[in-house]
């Protein structure tokens, strides 16, 4: 028996409960968690925005120590330190075999089936991982090795905040060297989009939160202009890039609104990513005469559009070569039983991520 952070109903309060893991199967990895970031994807999970089988334990971005492995696993082997992958490819279907495997159909497969019993009833695993336990167990393939050098807390956000934020920006975004950028909603992707902004080498950055007080916190991410989010900020944004608007801009909200603000606030030309996960009947309007003058893109992204198996070895990388501040991004920590109050918080736009640490 492992305690985990359990959720029996959309809505109500989670509880720490002692959780039976199932038995290995041969593919199977079983992972000791180290640290899991609450995300705003396990907000939407609890609260019924996305679906989610319950009882559930969410928790998606965790890294940890692997304790047993099944007896087909060649990936990973007991003593190895990994980073949880949310979406593993299956590597076969159409879009796996088009170079595009964070769309794979199958990714979110793990997620169907029950990992756990919590008193004899079936546990189901928050995207397939079910990180805020201390312990889970996950298929090979969604497990990533990493190395010893890596303080598995600050790893754990490279498994959805950090490759969703980092890759947003040089994956859909394509940001060039000495481009314009703005990212409006500053949670744990909207950070990662400004520093992966500033590893990309925009020339500005131009940061948008409805909290006055993350000014620091942006700027220490990357941010060269701070913007408290209000009506005219597309208007604000053309004043400091010539009249003419940022070349990309990263939406991390996921409503309409900024949605709107983010595609205003570019130039002719320019392309604005959507990352943040909105409601199916928020619905944005957009001319049809400006959708051709303006000659922008609008982009949608799904797990910053990466192969988490290259690109988490490529942001480690860049970690130890001081060019990605981990540590800026966690600015809390809790057990798990504070995982409702990391909501609370994330849901009055305080603070970084939080890391819960079982
Ligand atoms: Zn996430
Ligand atoms: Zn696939």
């Amino acid at each position: 028996m492992v305690a985990a952070s359990v959720l029996t109903e959309v809505g109500a309060a989670q509880q720490v409960r002692d959780i039976d893991l199932r038995p290995l199967g041969p593919s199977d990895v079983q992972v000791q968690i180290a640290a899991a970031g609450v995300c705003h994807s396990d907000l939407s999970l609890a609260t019924g925005v996305l679906r989610q089988q319950l009882p559930a334990v969410l928790g998606h971005e965790g890294s940890g120590t692997v304790i047993a492995v099944g007896a087909d696993v060649t990936r990973v082997s007991t003593g190895d330190r990994v980073v949880l992958n949310w979406a593993p490819p299956c590597r076969t279907c159409w879009f796996c075999t088009h170079s595009e495997p964070w769309l794979c159909e199958k990714s979110l497969a793990a997620a169907e089936k029950s990992h756990a019993w919590v008193d004899g009833i079936d546990v189901f695993p928050g995207l397939g991982t079910g990180a805020f336990a201390e312990q889970t167990v996950v298929p090979e393939t969604a497990v990533i090795p990493i190395g010893a050098d890596v303080p598995l807390e600050v790893a754990a956000l490279l498994g959805c905040a950090v490759l969703t934020g980092v890759g947003a920006v040089s994956n859909s975004a394509r940001l060039r060297h000495g481009e314009s950028i703005v990212v409006l909603g500053l949670g744990g992707v909207g950070l990662s989009a400004l520093q992966g902004a500033r590893l990309g080498g925009a020339a500005s950055i131009i940061a948008v939160d409805v909290a006055a007080d993350k000014e620091p916190l942006a700027r220490r991410c990357g941010a060269t202009e701070f913007l408290v989010a209000a009506d005219d900020v597309p208007k604000q944004i053309r004043k400091l890039t010539d009249g003419r608007g940022a070349d990309a801009a990263i939406e991390c909200v996921g409503r309409a609104a900024t949605i709107r603000q983010a595609w205003s606030a570019t130039r002719r030309g320019g392309r604005t990513v959507v990352v943040g996960i909105g409601s199916s009947d928020d619905r944005a309007e957009f001319g049809a005469l400006e959708v051709f003058h303006f000659a922008r893109s609008l982009i949608g992204c799904v797990y910053g559009s990466s192969d988490p198996d290259v690109e988490v070895p490529r942001l480690i990388s860049a970690w130890q070569q001081g060019r990605l501040d981990l540590e800026a991004l966690a600015t809390e920590r809790c057990g798990l039983d504070g995982i409702d109050d990391a909501f609370e918080r994330m849901r009055g736009g305080k603070g970084g991520r939080t890391l819960a640490i079982p």
